[in-house]
């Protein structure tokens, strides 16, 4: 273990009919040849992978070592695109996978059968570090100065950080209006460039990839297929935590769709490398006023099709969106994106792992957001749409009540304090908690406490 070989890992078109390949070294973030999503494939005889996925568990003892301590590098072998004098890490990954039997019962789940992956214990509070130590990693090996990114607030909070930790200038596109205060602050704190843009975060992401062809900066949205490299290692966290056994389904919110493409990717090389015997099932859940991947997969009958995706579907269907003047809405601001980018990586995911596609309303992504506070550690609304989508599958008998299942939980409960304190303050919905207000008088004050 811990011979790294970059020259085995290269760049691929996903289009089947391109499938044109490039150098790890170049940055690009779209195929050159046909506009396709890229991805990163690796020569897995020139890798020294281990044999079977508890190896990985050793280097725990060697945790002094930043790279062995790091939830992303000690996978390093299975995202072996540069060498160590590259990689970036700022302690991203230490993330906890609990079994959560209160939640599990608001879901109609047996006992022992629910688990809950608190993403939101990375540094800057979200999953995205994941991608970032990855993205950033590339970015050095490249020798890039200057990074920017489009966000809904989490990415541009990570990014934010990391690019500091990598003495890179650092700028971000956010949507008016549309990003949840505790992002905003991160960004502007980490002292990157804040640029509000006129629009929403479909808008942002068509103008940052015009911006990075005329700047040259570095593009570090999910397009970047290096980002994806890094979020796979969340699942290798949670099978690590299952003992390194692998769960019957994993839930994910969908707003652009990266995490659920990585998810895919990762559990399709553990596979092909006999390190996993069977892959889980994926459930991606979309809020239903951000609905484009339900619509699509659902009702359009969109389908990986090896590759060969029907791309006047998808084309129809965005133009109907234009026609309508159409702004998705949700107070799951991360997962608000009616054209995610990583669309077909998705339906490769849902092929690779069985996956299902449901929509759930804001009202039970704020009942279910509740339930996570008051029985786990919290998350932010994006990250509740899982057990909301959870509680559809299962009253749907899709999902058995004695299947193992983990959420994701994507972001941290301080991410978006305005929607829990409106939820509970605002009596807004069934598991509502609002303070209670209290003459300046001890004993009124002790007659509320009995
Ligand atoms: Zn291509």
């Amino acid at each position: 273990m811990g011979v790294v070989n970059p020259d085995a890992a290269y760049q691929k078109c996903v289009n089947p009919d391109c499938a044109a390949e490039f150098d790890c070294g170049q940055t690009m973030f779209k195929c050159p040849k046909c506009g396709s999503l890229l991805d990163i494939w690796y020569d897995w005889d020139k890798i020294e992978v281990p044999g079977k996925l508890s190896d990985f568990g050793k280097r725990w003892v060697n945790r002094r070592n930043p790279l062995d301590f790091s939830g992303v590098w000690r996978f390093r072998e299975l995202l072996n695109f540069c060498e160590d004098k590259y990689k970036v890490t700022i302690g991203e990954g230490q993330t906890i996978l609990q079994q959560n039997d209160a939640v599990a019962k608001y879901v109609d789940m047996k006992p022992g059968c629910l688990y809950l992956q608190y993403e939101g214990l990375n540094p800057s509070g979200s999953f995205k570090d994941n991608g970032m130590a990855a993205a950033f990693s590339h970015a050095k090996m490249v020798g890039a100065e200057s990074c920017v990114c489009a966000s809904t607030g989490n990415t541009s909070a990570s990014m934010a950080l990391y690019a500091h930790s990598c003495r890179m200038k650092s700028t971000v596109f956010i949507g008016s209006g549309r990003i949840a205060f505790g992002k905003l602050s991160q960004a502007m704190d980490y002292d990157a460039q804040t640029i509000q843009i006129a629009g929403d975060f479909d808008d942002c992401m068509r103008q940052v990839q015009d911006v990075c062809a005329r700047l040259g900066l570095y593009l570090l949205n999910s397009l970047n297929p290096f980002r994806l490299e890094g979020q796979k290692t969340i699942m290798y966290r949670i099978i690590e935590q299952l003992g390194w056994e692998v769960p019957d389904w994993i839930i994910v919110p969908g707003g652009n769709l990266g995490n659920s493409s990585a998810f895919g990717k990762a559990f399709s090389e553990l596979k092909q490398l006999g390190l996993i015997k069977r892959i889980p099932r994926m459930a991606i859940i979309n809020a239903t006023g951000a609905d484009t991947l339900t619509e699509l997969v659902n009702n359009k009958k969109l389908a990986w099709n090896n590759g060969k995706v029907e791309q006047t579907i998808i084309d129809d269907y965005y133009a109907d969106l234009t026609a309508r003047d159409f702004s998705p809405h949700t107070c799951a601001s991360a997962i608000e994106i009616s054209r995610p980018v990583n669309l077909k990586k998705c339906l490769r995911t849902i092929d690779i792992c069985n996956g299902v596609v449901r929509a759930v309303t804001d009202e039970e992504i704020c009942d279910a957001k509740a339930i996570i506070g008051k029985y786990g550690l919290g998350c932010e609304p994006a990250s509740a749409a899982t057990i909301a989508g959870l509680k559809h599958l299962r009253s749907e008998g899709v999902i058995e009540a004695n299947e193992r299942v983990a959420c994701v939980l994507t972001g941290h409960p301080l991410k978006d304090p305005n929607v829990t304190v409106n939820y509970h303050k605002e009596k807004q919905g069934k598991f509502s908690n609002p303070p209670i207000e209290a003459p300046n008088e001890l004993n009124e004050i002790i007659k509320l406490i009995d």
